[in-house]
């Protein structure tokens, strides 16, 4: 059975490599692999503390997506032979004031309500978790199985292992069109000087996240044939982040991501391995793709408060990029004609939630007459839940 895959962000890789390694053969189509919003992620793989007030369907792909994920980036490594930048860290969550902290305990019940992992600390047991937060903050919360990877690693290592894999193709070229034929659909393609191809597929994945290509996130020219009801329900929400590297002398993080709550803000201080320091993020739709002033001063002034200790960091990078979000902001993953999957929507979440994807699109394919036991890796997720993600829930 052959799939093809539309779109080579998180998303549309990480499908790719589950068919792939399932036995599937597979096509990816996409002009800049990974220079969407997976380009700008944090990777916080963050089932605990990024669950909100009226999200509780999400809570079907985020906790098994997070059980699943340390596993997942083993095997990705393995089969690429390169780091994904998984670690399992913690996240600790601080409050600036008083009223922050009063915010952050009725969100922690909230998380608690629903089985998920959060304690209140001390400040003073926070600052032995990171010794550079600030010494005047209000509260503090712990949530131990939060993680996260470096999604442009991670890509990479996707794209490695895809690559590895017997059929599997790439075509770095942008979808026109899906034109449904009588053998199933077709997808017509463009390369960057006007080349035109045509792919039949058994099946087709539409991964696009918000449908934008390259870096500087211009929209893309639009991909026809496609539902109505795919296009409509997505919408961009801008994301700023920065990228931060330590100087000679300045002291660096113990490790723990590091999420805060400034006078009713919230702020995230990731710190990798390596030492860069990731800043995020800031959540406009106001239709700048471009690096919003006001959110990288909102960013910056809001991480000194947590972590004064960054003033003394090098600012090497500026990024923005658009989330692909919906009205219920729970993704559009499934099945939206014959031979039609949509895979996409995954807003804030997107990186936590690409193995999940991976998973769902397994499960909506006839098993691959190719796959072989050993190498059909075991399902995370409960069929039943995907109804949540239906695309066709807005028509
Ligand atoms: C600032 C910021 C921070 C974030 N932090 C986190 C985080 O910490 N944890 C987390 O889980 N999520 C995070 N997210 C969300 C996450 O990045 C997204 O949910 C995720 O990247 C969506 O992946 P995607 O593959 O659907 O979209 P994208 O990464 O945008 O990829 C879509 C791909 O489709 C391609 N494409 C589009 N149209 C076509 C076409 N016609 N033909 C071929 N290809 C096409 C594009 O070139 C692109 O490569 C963050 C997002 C932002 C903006």
């Amino acid at each position: 059975m052959h799939c093809a895959v539309i779109g080579a962000g998180i998303i549309g890789l990480s499908i790719g490599w589950e068919l792939a390694r399932s036995g599937y053969q597979v096509t990816v189509i996409d002009p800049a692999p990974a220079t969407g919003a997976t380009h700008a992620a944090a990777g916080m793989l963050a089932a605990v503390t990024e669950f909100h007030y009226q999200e509780r369907e999400l809570l079907h792909l985020s906790v098994p997506a997070a059980a699943a994920w340390p596993q997942w980036a083993q095997a990705v490594e393995t089969a690429s032979g390169r780091s994904t930048g998984f670690e399992a860290c913690g996240t600790l969550v601080v409050a600036a004031d008083a009223a922050d902290r009063a915010d952050l305990s009725v969100l922690a019940e909230a998380q608690r309500a629903v089985g998920l992992g959060i304690g209140e600390l001390g400040t003073a047991a926070a600052r032995e978790i990171e010794p550079l937060l600030a010494p005047r903050l209000a509260g503090a919360f712990h949530a131990p199985a939060d993680a996260r990877t470096d999604p442009r690693r991670t890509a990479e290592a996707l794209v490695a292992a895809l690559e590895s894999e017997p059929g599997v193709a790439f075509y770095r070229q942008r979808a026109t069109a899906v034109v449904q034929g009588e053998r199933g659909p077709t997808v017509q393609t463009v390369s960057a000087d006007g080349e035109l191809a045509e792919i039949e597929a058994d099946e087709v994945i539409v991964a696009t996240g918000t449908g934008r290509i390259g870096e500087h996130g211009a929209p893309g020219e639009g991909l026809t044939g496609l539902p109505a009801i795919l296009r409509l329900p997505v919408r961009p929400v801008f994301g700023d982040v920065l990228r931060l590297r330590p100087t000679a002398t300045a002291p660096r993080p113990a490790g723990s991501t590091v999420r805060a709550l400034v006078s009713g803000q919230r702020v995230y201080i990731l710190p990798r391995r390596d030492g860069e320091v990731i800043v995020g993020a800031t959540e406009r739709e106001d239709d700048q793709a471009g690096v919003s002033v006001e959110g990288v001063h909102r960013l910056l002034r809001d991480a000194l408060r947590v972590m004064p200790a960054l003033a003394h960091y090098e600012l090497v990078e500026l990024t923005a990029r658009a989330r692909p979000s919906t009205p219920d902001h729970l993704p559009l993953l499934g099945r939206i004609g014959p031979g039609l999957i949509a895979a996409t929507g995954f807003h804030r979440h997107g990186v936590l939630l690409s193995v999940a994807a991976a998973a769902a699109v397994r499960t909506l394919l006839a098993p691959a007459p190719e796959a072989t036991a050993p190498r059909s890796p075991p399902t995370i997720l409960d069929p039943t839940h995907l109804a949540s993600f239906d695309p066709w829930r807005f028509s």
